[in-house]
């Protein structure tokens, strides 16, 4: 089977790190040009500065994986689809949860493959902390999500912009890793956004949510940590306390710790693969879906400016 010709759009931090070695490492794929108004690109491979003129001039293209900020990412994968390219969307899928679910609807008509990625989902440790809830009664849940975003994030002016998601550009990799591990549906009771005078978007969150059996889920988030880090879920249960810390690689049980292989972007790129091969489609919005619900229900309390 001919590899699957993919274009890298969006050449920062996360394309170089994770996306062109996952690709490198999957025979189900061939690299055949990268994307970025800036960036030099890599030896080898055509380069072109925009979407628009990769789609006109070539080289031809099967799929795109789309690595750019959230804010500019619905007009490139419109963009892709409505020429029949499979679409690869970075996480969060979108700036809007509307313009999420009009792609899906562009995707489908198109007969084209859209996934929205999760890596966090792919983190060793989650696929069996989910089997392991699947049997057990969910008594409460604490999130901790802290990291130091000069050490993360330094220079990304984008990420404290509207659409940005601030502290949330992190928070949605945990919200996604519990809306997947967690046996029932939860949603936010109460929020206490933390938002700099100068930016648009917040640098620390306190989140309250509640799933449908009434059990409570606290959420920290802080992009203020400086000194060790902290992703760690801890959910208290009928039989013992599960833990995943190191953002869903470790996971510890009542019967012990596992550690596991970092697989996060190879697992993407698998499954991508599988949705093109076999005709479908994967856009769980749910991540998305809560953190919209706590711009949309939280306080909001200013804070002292910051200044990277
Ligand atoms: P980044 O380093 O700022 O890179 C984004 C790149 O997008 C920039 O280099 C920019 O290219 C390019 N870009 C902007 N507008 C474009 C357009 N219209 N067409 C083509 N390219 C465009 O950001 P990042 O950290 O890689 O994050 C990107 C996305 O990946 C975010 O949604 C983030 O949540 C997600 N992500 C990041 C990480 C991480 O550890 N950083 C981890 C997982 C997921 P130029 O430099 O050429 O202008």
């Amino acid at each position: 089977m001919d590899p699957i010709r993919i274009a890298v759009v969006g050449m920062g931090k996360i394309a170089r790190d994770q996306h062109l070695p996952a690709i490198a490492g999957d025979r189900a794929f061939s690299l055949a040009a990268t994307v970025s108004p800036h960036d030099p690109g890599v030896p080898g491979v055509p380069h072109l500065e925009s979407l628009e003129r990769l789609l006109d001039e070539g080289p031809a293209i099967n799929a795109v994986a789309l690595c750019t900020p959230p804010q500019v990412r619905y007009e490139l994968a419109a963009m892709a689809l409505k020429r029949g390219v499979h679409v690869f969307l970075e996480k969060p899928p979108g700036a809007t949860l509307a313009e999420v679910s009009a792609l899906e609807a562009r995707a489908d008509k198109v007969g084209a493959s859209l996934f929205a990625a999760w890596h966090s989902r792919f983190a060793s440790g989650v696929a069996p902390a989910r089997a392991w809830l699947a049997e057990r009664i969910v008594q409460s849940v604490a999130i901790t999500w802290r990291e130091d975003v000069r050490v993360w994030h330094p220079g990304q002016a984008w990420i404290w912009e509207p659409g940005g998601l601030g502290v949330f550009d992190p928070g949605i990799n945990a919200l996604s890793i519990a809306t997947h591990i967690l046996p029932r549906p939860f949603f936010l009771k109460e929020a206490l956004l933390e938002i700099p005078a100068n930016k648009a978007a917040p640098i620390a969150a306190d989140l309250r949510f509640c799933d449908t059996s009434g059990a409570r889920i606290h959420m920290d988030l802080d992009w203020r940590q400086t000194g060790p880090q902290s992703w760690d879920i801890a959910v208290e249960t009928d039989a013992g306390v599960l833990k995943l810390t190191h953002g869903g690689a470790v996971l510890v049980l009542p019967s012990g710790t596992e550690h596991g292989e970092d697989h996060e972007y190879p697992g993407l790129y698998a499954r991508f693969a599988t949705l093109i091969r076999t005709g479908r489609s994967d856009v769980d919005v749910a991540p998305l879906r809560l953190v919209a619900d706590a711009f949309l229900r939280g306080r909001r309390q200013e804070t002292e400016p910051f200044i990277d």
